[in-house]
């Protein structure tokens, strides 16, 4: 059984000291059984996405949704992309993962409109991997999206490659599909603003590294000011991530940022969850609930 076999790989080494070989040969195991275990997981089909809302900064009237990928466990643990977006990007498999939560995505969407419930666009991340793949636009084509579905977040770093004619060709295709184009964790990588200019998305996504520190002084808000002023100068939407508190919501309201997304707004939900509060339109969080994993 690979699951008890990764449990004990870890627990050997507790408590114990060890040889540099064995602690290598027990991370190269650990390592192996992860990568069985998620082979074996996109084939059992137990990866799926919870939900985040998203709100218009002032009004807090929910603006978007952003679907997020979860594995769930034969042992039923849920897992986040920290345990396997990498070991899945290493195993050439994260453009799987991808297309199954987009998949997902619109089977949900049939079934809100169906149901009547009113939902807003959803954004997916896409991996730098898919952006790559000369067979996105066919794939994308076969869904059937309708325009202003769907968004989809690039990674920054996308951008220093977007000489690659196949990621040009492929954004260019995304585009003419009506999806709107938004920069994830936007002022951690090293992108060139001209580059990014290039791509006229629609929002910028501020980094929670970034927004995190504002309630700590003058300086930290130096940052998101910025961007929320490259966004204004150049007709960018700018969304904040990871906002937590009611003076996050103040500040970057203050600010001019357009659009609210955290924990302190609302959690990752399944859903299930999703189209109760879609319907009772109540996005609070219960004291002790989990961050949608
Ligand atoms: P991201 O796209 O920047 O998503 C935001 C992450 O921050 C999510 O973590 C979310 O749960 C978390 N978060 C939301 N509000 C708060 C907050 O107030 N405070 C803090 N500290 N965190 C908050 P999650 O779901 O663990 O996802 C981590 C990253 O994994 C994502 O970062 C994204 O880069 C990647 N990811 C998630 N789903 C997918 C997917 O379907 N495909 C690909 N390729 N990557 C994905
Ligand atoms: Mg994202
Ligand atoms: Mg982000
Ligand atoms: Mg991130």
């Amino acid at each position: 059984n690979a699951d008890m076999a990764l449990y004990e790989a870890k627990d050997s080494g507790r408590g114990r000291s060890m040889s540099f070989s064995d602690r290598m040969r027990i991370a190269v195991e650990t390592k192996r059984l992860l990568a069985d275990a998620l082979l074996g997981g996109l084939e059992r089909d137990e990866f799926y996405c919870v939900y985040q809302p998203q709100f218009e900064a002032g009004s807090l009237r929910l603006s978007g949704l952003e679907a997020l990928v979860r594995w769930q466990r034969p042992d039923g643990t849920v897992a986040p992309p920290s345990v396997f977006l990498e070991m899945a990007e290493e195993l050439g498999v994260v453009e799987r993962l991808d297309q199954r939560v987009l998949e997902q995505v619109m089977s949900d969407q049939a079934r809100w409109s169906t149901l009547g419930l009113a939902a807003p666009r959803v954004a997916v991340n896409v991996s730098a991997r898919r952006l790559a793949d000369p067979q996105l636009p066919q794939r994308l084509q076969q869904l059937g999206i309708r325009p202003g579905q769907l968004s989809f977040e690039l990674l920054e770093t996308v951008f220093l490659d977007t000489h690659n004619p196949v990621i040009a060709a492929n954004i260019a295709a995304i585009r003419s599909m009506g999806i709107e184009i938004e920069i994830d964790d936007f002022g951690t990588g090293h992108a060139s603003i001209v580059g990014m200019l290039q791509l006229q998305p629609s929002r910028l996504k501020i980094d929670q590294q970034i927004v995190g520190p504002l309630t700590k002084g003058e300086k930290q808000g130096t940052l998101v000011r910025s961007i929320i002023d490259i966004g204004r100068m150049h007709g960018i939407d700018v969304i904040a991530e990871g906002v937590e508190t009611a003076d996050h919501v103040r500040l970057l309201t203050a600010m001019g940022c357009n659009y609210l997304q955290g924990y302190g707004l609302g959690v990752p939900m399944p859903e299930a969850e999703l189209r109760d509060r879609l319907r009772s339109g109540d996005w609070s969080t219960p004291a002790g609930t989990g961050t949608g994993c």
